[in-house]
């Protein structure tokens, strides 16, 4: 074959250097890229053999990746189909470097292509200065070939020497890439994320082993990769030990997961995956690119936002999709109808399974609820579909233990806990422990208090009251136990306006400074606490949200506002009112005992109170 020099199919001037600023941060794509090709070319000559295309035998398929840390060479060798130099001429001169340069012209300014795929065998130039091909094809009597690039738009061509079928692609590395990826660790770590479930073998180096103290190279191959991963498997012939050992493979550190959906569908779009459901504690101590995308074994991305619904990023797993398009920026994912479709498919599989564990194995449910009930709220407050759907399994938890469907609680609690308006009062509290007395008058008066101690309760309440008809939540500190649910029209104390305002002025006078207070008196019961201060559940709840970073934040910056209660029908209240001179140390105490009760009594008007509390007793 006579050497031939040519210029490759390219536009631009000279596009080298452009590829080589191109996607600065992710240069490590183009081992991906190259390993991925060999693989093509190894299942290519699988195919041939298959359709009885191929005379002779395929052999072991396998791609071989070998670094030289001394040349700073990179070799990718497979022995799949192979190129005559005619096809080197089409597929490398004209086609890949074409297709590049118009990707490249297309996508200059936009760096956020996903997985920057698309760049395929060109993508050896953004680190090398040299890159070499030699091949053999598989077809009967074809030549070696050998081309040949030096990081200028020229290439020479001409015979090879490999003897054997397939290709080899040769990287000498330039200088600052030598440096970033000239070593042994870091090919090993780049296989390992970008080819660990390719479809082919890869080979890197020899096992090592234990020998007199130190680790020697045995004969055998080093294979990085698992071929089968469990996701193309059928969910028919795995076990539960089979996705635990694939989870630990991913996520050695985690704990085990959960509970885990297979999916499996190939039809209007392909996609398979296995999603697991972490042990959730805390959303803020969530990692959220815990799932992975592959497209066709080949890695892709970690960052699934845009692809998935948000809620859906709490999960862990693998997603693997031909029809997630991914040489597109990330901001036009969103509006893609096949993402679109892939996304409200996952969002049911996700319900479709929660549901049929909800129904089989209840137990296991509920014990699994606690750890659960951040993702399922996250998802309700998030998705409508999935909220939709996890009204019928959602559960709520009261302050015994007890799980309850939302339905199954409202007949619960329908009878004892319906207000003068017909509206059904759920009573909960977020702090077992601190409201215990709370918690206790409520349950002496027969009402059952939920447990809501999770960090989106607040929005969660919120959006329980407005999908549930005649549906109110009260805190249950948020008024006195007996006008929690109010069953009546409070009977007033009669007082006329200027004594009203005296006792509001009476009571601001030694309420401490800072919060707003609304003082009112109240007929509570001659055995009632004198003075009662309670924080409004719409102000409480408002001011949480806004905290969360729900929007309001004209509600967080507010001063604290407290409803204070003034108990007429109380003897110590009637003796203050009646001798409002002689009884200014009784007031301060009986408001103080009322701030202790809500742990607002502090510093010095907490030692004021002592001092106070050992003179009134002496
Ligand atoms: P893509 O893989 O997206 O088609 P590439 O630029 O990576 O684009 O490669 C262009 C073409 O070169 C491939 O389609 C294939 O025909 C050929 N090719 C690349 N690498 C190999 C290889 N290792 N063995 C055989 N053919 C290859």
């Amino acid at each position: 074959m006579a050497n031939t020099k040519g210029q490759i199919g390219v536009t631009t001037e000279n596009i080298f250097p452009v590829i080589k600023q191109f996607l600065y941060s992710d240069h490590e794509i183009f081992l991906r890229e190259l390993v991925a090709n060999a693989v093509d070319a190894a299942q290519k000559l699988k195919a041939l053999a298959s359709a009885g295309t191929l005379k002779g035998e395929t052999g072991d398929l396998k791609v071989e990746v070998a670094l030289d840390e001394k040349k700073k060479t990179l070799k990718i060798t497979d022995n799949g189909i192979g190129m005559t130099a005619d096809e080197v001429d089409r597929y490398i001169n004209q086609i890949a470097f074409s297709s590049a340069g118009e990707f490249l012209e297309k996508y200059k300014d936009q760096t956020n292509i996903i997985g920057h795929f698309g760049l395929g065998f060109y993508s050896a130039f953004m680190v090398s200065k040299k890159v070499t091909i030699d091949s053999l094809s598989w077809q009967e009597g074809a030549e070696a070939v050998q081309w040949s690039c030096d990081g200028t738009p020229e290439f020479t061509m001409g015979a090879g020497k490999k003897k054997e079928r397939g290709t080899t692609v040769t990287l000498y590395l330039d200088d600052e890439s030598a440096e970033e990826f000239g070593s042994k660790g870091k090919i090993r770590s780049l296989l390992d994320k970008y080819c660990k479930f390719m479809p082919v073998p890869v080979v890197f180096g020899k096992k090592t082993e234990w020998k007199d103290g130190k680790s020697v190279e045995t004969d055998e191959d080093e294979v990085i990769n698992s071929i089968e991963p469990i996701w193309t498997k059928a969910p028919a012939d795995l076990k539960d030990e089979d996705y635990l050992k694939f989870y630990k493979a991913l996520y050695p550190m985690e704990e085990d997961p959960m509970f885990w959906i297979h999916l499996n569908v190939d039809y209007p779009f392909t996609l398979t995956g296995v999603l697991y459901f972490p042990k959730i504690k805390e959303r803020m101590a969530i990692d959220r690119n815990k799932i992975q995308l592959y497209c066709n074994q080949m890695f892709v991305t970690d960052h699934v936002d845009n692809i998935v619904p948000d809620f859906l990023t709490l999960l862990h797993g693998v997603i693997d999709s031909p029809d997630i398009p991914l040489n597109v920026s990330r901001s036009y994912l969103q509006s893609d109808a096949n993402v679109k479709k892939i996304s409200t498919y996952i969002t049911k599989k996700v319900a479709d399974r929660l549901e049929e564990i909800f129904h089989d194995q209840r137990e296991q449910f509920e014990q699994k609820w606690d750890n659960i009930k951040l993702f399922i709220e996250y998802g309700m407050l998030s998705d409508e579909k999935f909220r939709e759907r996890a009204m019928s399994f959602a559960l709520l938890k009261n302050t015994d233990g007890k799980y309850f469907p939302l339905e199954d609680y409202r007949k619960a609690i329908e009878g004892s806990q319906k207000d003068k308006d017909g509206k059904v009062v759920y009573l909960y509290s977020n702090d077992a422990e601190k409201q215990w007395s709370d918690v206790e008058a409520a349950k002496n008066l027969g009402y059952d208090v939920l447990l809501m101690d999770c960090e989106l309760d607040s929005h969660f309440v919120n959006m329980l009251e407005q999908q549930i008809p005649d549906t109110r939540f009260a805190r249950v500190d948020s008024d006195t136990p007996e006008s929690l649910i109010p069953k009546e029209e409070k009977v007033k104390p009669e007082m006329s306006d200027d004594d009203k305002k005296a006792l509001q002025e009476l009571l601001k006078g030694v309420l401490p400074e800072g919060n707003e207070y609304q003082v009112e008196p109240e007929n509570l019961g001659e055995t009632a606490a004198p003075v009662v201060i309670t924080q409004s559940e719409f102000m409480r709840r408002w001011r949480e949200m806004s905290a969360l970073g729900g929007g309001m934040n004209f509600y967080g910056s507010m001063p604290e506002s407290y409803d204070v209660k003034v108990n007429m029908q109380n003897p110590l209240i009637a003796k203050i009112w009646g001798d409002r001179e002689g009884t200014a140390d009784l007031l301060r105490q009986v408001v103080d005992l009322a701030l202790l009760g809500k742990g607002m009594l502090k510093g010095k008007a907490l030692s004021e109170f002592i001092a106070r509390s050992e003179k009134l007793l002496g």
